[in-house]
């Protein structure tokens, strides 16, 4: 279209009939990990023609639901041939090659907008963007040498978070340096100063919350519920919904989370973590353009989940109901070392316990580390390649048991 704005590419396309015809426009996504899994069982079931873009062999995650294409997602002539026979493009993950996005988005639907991924996949250009749309961040500075880490220290005091840039999720890529003789061991973490570090103030939350809100092509909007979410060593343990919060800070929570999707172009499931402080302020944490592991309990828990929202939105098919339809849910995620007999043993007997308990529902992900490693293994940025993501590489596979009731 002559006119490449969002509202103009959306404008021709609404023209030429291209919407609302189900199973004839081809879904495409970056990456088949276990967020697209759940994408590609949704878009089975809902009959979306989706296939998944991912390096992992013999197959990816997704592959039990969807046709993959073997490549990487971070490869621009591999993401040019996916392209080549899509209506529309989307991503389970922020971490692809949003040069190759760019390009390809003249010719195809991409959503969101390349130039949000390109945002979101670099932390600190993130915490910058929301600045700059004054949204509330934690104090924040761009490190490249040790003179700037101790300027940090001496800013932000003891403990403060160092992160890495790019790369990061499930917490790899945070560290926290809680006195100077951590700094060091924090850098070399991450990579070394060469890698792309930020540092953060360290915030004294009360409670973490998320927003899942999605936004329709043609810019239609709804929120699931606030949830409140518990970590443990950064990585997401507790889902609880709805949050138990004061109705003040959970209409806070959903203004903040609209204003911050608001500064960010294009469609689908967008997933807002935010810091409540002691004060009942709120903060944004940081935002994942797709699908987020704090919407699992949407599968069970709503009248439509998160996968299936992100699918209306990227067709602008019309979005469903996004309400709460049980008294509350719990999701808990479980992380085991799955090696071997013993650990497998050690899994089904997690997995039996949960069945006993009625309500309770199981998505087990056995391959979720498989599909970390391929990527740590292509990605090659420094984060992953760090002495913390080598031993992860090597305890082999992960099982993932999510347990949502
Ligand atoms: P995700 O898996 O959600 O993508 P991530 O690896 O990108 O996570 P963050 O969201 O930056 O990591 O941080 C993970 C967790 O670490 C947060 O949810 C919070 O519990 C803690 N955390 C992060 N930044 C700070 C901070 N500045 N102060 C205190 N705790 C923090
Ligand atoms: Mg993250
Ligand atoms: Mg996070």
């Amino acid at each position: 279209p002559a006119d490449r704005s969002t509202a103009g590419r959306y404008r021709t396309q609404h023209e030429q009939g291209r919407f609302g015809q189900p199973g004839i426009q081809k879904v495409g996504v970056l990456g088949g990990g276990q967020l697209g899994k759940m994408l590609a069982l949704d878009a089975a079931r809902m009959g979306v023609n989706l296939s998944v873009l991912d390096p992992a062999q013999p197959a990816c995650p997704a592959a039990v639901a969807a046709p993959q294409v073997v490549g990487s997602f971070q490869d621009p002539a591999a993401i040019r041939r996916f392209a080549a026979g899509l209506d529309i493009l989307t991503v389970e993950i922020e971490h692809i090659d949003a040069e190759a996005l760019e390009e390809v988005a003249s010719h195809l639907t991409v959503e969101p907008e390349p130039a949000t991924l390109r945002i979101i996949q670099d932390k600190l250009k993130q915490k910058e963007h929301f600045t700059a749309h004054d949204i509330a961040v934690a104090p924040f500075v761009g490190i490249a040498s040790e003179a700037d880490a101790q300027a940090a220290a001496a800013r932000f005091g003891y403990p403060f978070m160092l992160k890495a840039c790019r790369m990061a999720y499930d917490g790899r890529g945070n560290a926290a340096v809680n006195r100077p003789e951590d700094l060091s061991e924090a850098v070399t973490s991450l990579g070394g100063y060469g890698a792309g570090l930020y540092a953060e103030q360290w915030v004294p939350f009360d409670k973490e919350l998320a927003v899942m809100v999605v936004r329709s092509r043609s810019g239609r909007v709804r929120a699931f519920p606030v949830v409140q979410t518990l970590h443990r060593d950064s990585i997401l343990w507790v889902t609880e919904a709805p949050a138990n919060v004061p109705p003040t800070q959970l209409a806070q929570a959903e203004d903040l989370a609209a204003r911050t999707v608001s500064c960010l172009q294009g469609a689908g499931v967008f997933g807002v973590e935010m810091f409540a402080l002691p004060d009942k302020g709120l903060m944004v944490n940081e935002v994942a353009p797709r699908p987020h592991n704090s919407g699992h309990y949407t599968i069970e828990a709503c009248a439509s989940s998160q996968f299936e929202q992100h699918l209306r939105a990227v067709l602008d098919w019309p979005l469903a109901s996004t309400d709460l339809v049980v008294g509350a849910s719990i999701m808990l995620n479980i992380l085991g070392s799955g090696e071997g007999e013993e650990g497998l043993a050690a899994a089904h007997d997690l997995i039996s316990r949960a069945y006993q308990t009625p309500g309770a529902s199981v998505h087990w992900a056995p391959e979720a580390a498989a599909a970390g490693i391929a990527r740590a293994e292509q990605g090659g940025a420094a984060p992953l390649s760090s002495p913390a993501a080598a031993g992860f590489s090597r305890s082999g596979a992960q099982p993932q048991v999510g347990i949502i009731m």
